[in-house]
């Protein structure tokens, strides 16, 4: 019997693990990804993906401009 063999191994089958797992394969590394219950069944169940950076930061400085980085970013990836 053969056993298959994975180059990386994920815990945990959120936004995070399977975001991790998406991106290594499309670099052609082979990923198993290991969840002890429902995927996506988390926090990333509750609300993940959002970005709100006025809503979350109350006042100007560092966090409001990562929010609004982070945001930009994310919608360059959507026009992808
Ligand atoms: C009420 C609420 C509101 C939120 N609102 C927002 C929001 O507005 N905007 C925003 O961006 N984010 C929000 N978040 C945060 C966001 O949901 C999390 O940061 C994100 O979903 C975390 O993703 P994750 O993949 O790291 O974790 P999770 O989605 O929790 O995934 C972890 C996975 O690992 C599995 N696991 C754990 N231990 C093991 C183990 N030993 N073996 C196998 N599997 C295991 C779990 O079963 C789970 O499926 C909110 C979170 C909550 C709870």
């Amino acid at each position: 019997m053969s056993k298959a063999v994975s180059d990386v191994v994920i815990v945990g089958g959120g936004i995070s693990g399977l975001s991790i797992a998406w991106s290594l394969v499309q670099r052609n590394v082979s990923v198993t990804v290991l969840e002890r219950a429902q995927v996506g069944d988390g926090a990333s169940n509750a609300s993940a993906g959002m970005l709100a950076p006025l809503a979350e930061a109350n006042r100007p400085g560092p966090f409001l401009q990562l929010g609004i980085a982070s945001l930009r970013y994310t919608r360059r990836l959507w026009r992808r």
